[in-house]
């Protein structure tokens, strides 16, 4: 069976064919400017060279359409024809109080999903725009949506509630519900076969560093907390957003510096983070890595107070489990930045946490980066959301 993985964006579509007999990639490739000009699909068949094609993409409709042009091109496609596609998995962000597992698009689902529209304005949207094209592209073939809120349906209400008036709850169920599920969903399940962890009871912690980031604690690979809550601004200090603040800092800088609250929105998602503390340095971690090493000082503050968040989330949900069996690493900077996996887990030596820099020194594979009298098991796991919406999509279709 070979799957079609899609997450659209609102001017973008990334995408991977995968074929599930051995879980390899066949095809990757994305179209952007979707909507705007100069509208472009790049497209690279396994082992191959990127193909690139201009073309006006007024809507996602004809860049799915250029998609499967590209997959079954007889110079650069992977497929002889579409009908090899068996069916289509959907990155989609919010799935609300709806849906705590994948599930296979229907009317209900999409209703869902647009009932969702006022929790992720930016993403799904276009995550339903992007399953309603391949059901025009493709009719009869299932789709599936794999939500990135999932994972955090699992926290119980002690977790979930914010400490707010309850009727906010009733009236527009604000809770907590996390994000870069599908990623925790995967690392913790993969940490838990890789590391030989009971199944059913280890405590895993998942420690998600890229551009965005989040922290999990799972128990079995179900979600205890996590650190993003309503929308993915909470937690940790990421590339360009701030994570955790004194709600008051809101007011005070609207008052002061005369911007309404969507201004001030804006600065905490697209301006903070390591690129605000680092007085504009990068969002970019190996830009601040550089920029430290020559001696910046904004820039090692960023780096150590982003380390710092880190361990105090890890500390914090060792307690909610009453302890913690193994840490993984993953994405962009968790996978490889081996100074900074260093530096968080210089803050958990009090578990039992030690690292062997020879087994930290890695990228980008699975690898026990602890020593073996380490109390606490640490691992490097790359993450793979595109593949673990294939394995979700096949589960649910086959
Ligand atoms: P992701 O969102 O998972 O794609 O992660 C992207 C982020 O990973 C980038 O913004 C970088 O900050 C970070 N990153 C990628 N490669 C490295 C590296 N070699 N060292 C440090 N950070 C890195």
């Amino acid at each position: 069976m070979k799957i079609l993985v899609m997450n659209c964006g609102s001017s973008s579509l990334k995408y991977q064919l995968i074929d599930m007999k051995d879980e390899s990639v066949l095809a990757k490739g994305l179209c952007e400017r979707i909507g705007i000009e100069g509208s472009t699909l790049t497209h690279t068949p396994a082992g191959g060279e990127k193909y690139k094609v201009q073309k006006p993409m007024p809507s996602h409709k004809e860049g799915i359409q250029m998609v499967m042009d590209a997959l079954v091109d007889k110079d650069h496609g992977v497929i002889q024809s579409v009908d090899e596609i068996s069916a289509i998995g959907h990155r989609v962000v919010h799935g609300g109080t709806y849906y705590s597992e994948s599930v296979v698009v229907d009317e209900n689902v999409k209703k869902a999903i647009r009932d969702c529209f006022d929790l992720a304005p930016l993403h799904n949207p276009a995550n339903l725009m992007g399953i309603e094209a391949c059901e025009a592209a493709m009719p009869g073939k299932p789709n599936v949506a794999v939500f990135d809120t999932a994972f955090g349906m699992s926290m119980e209400e002690k977790a979930y509630l914010y400490a707010l008036p309850y009727e906010y709850y009733e009236k527009y169920k604000i809770r907590r519900y996390g994000f870069h599920g599908t990623s925790h969903t995967f690392v913790s399940g993969e940490t838990i076969k890789f590391g030989g962890l009971d199944p059913k009871n280890a405590k895993v912690i998942v420690c998600h560093l890229g551009n965005g980031a989040s922290v999990s604690a799972s128990i079995g690979g179900k979600c205890v907390d996590t650190s993003m809550g309503l929308t993915p601004l909470e937690g940790l200090i990421m590339g360009t957003r701030s994570g955790d603040i004194d709600p008051a800092i809101v007011q005070f800088i609207c008052n002061h510096e005369k911007i309404s609250v969507d201004e001030m929105l804006n600065i905490l998602n697209k301006k903070s983070g390591v690129l605000g503390m680092s007085n504009g340095i990068s969002s970019d971690f190996r830009d601040i890595d550089e920029a430290a090493e020559k001696g910046d000082a904004h820039a090692r503050a960023a780096l150590d107070a982003y380390a710092l968040r880190v361990a105090k989330y890890v500390g914090a949900y060792a307690a909610a489990m009453n302890g913690i069996d193994a840490i993984s690493f993953t994405a962009g900077v968790g996978e490889n930045d081996k100074n900074m996996r260093k530096k968080i887990c210089a803050y958990l030596g009090f578990l039992g946490v030690k690292i062997d820099d020879e087994r930290n020194n890695v990228r980008g594979e699975n690898r026990l980066i602890s020593t073996d009298d380490s109390k606490v098991k640490v691992f490097l796991m790359p993450t793979n959301e595109e593949l673990a919406i294939a394995r979700d999509t096949l589960r649910l279709t086959q």
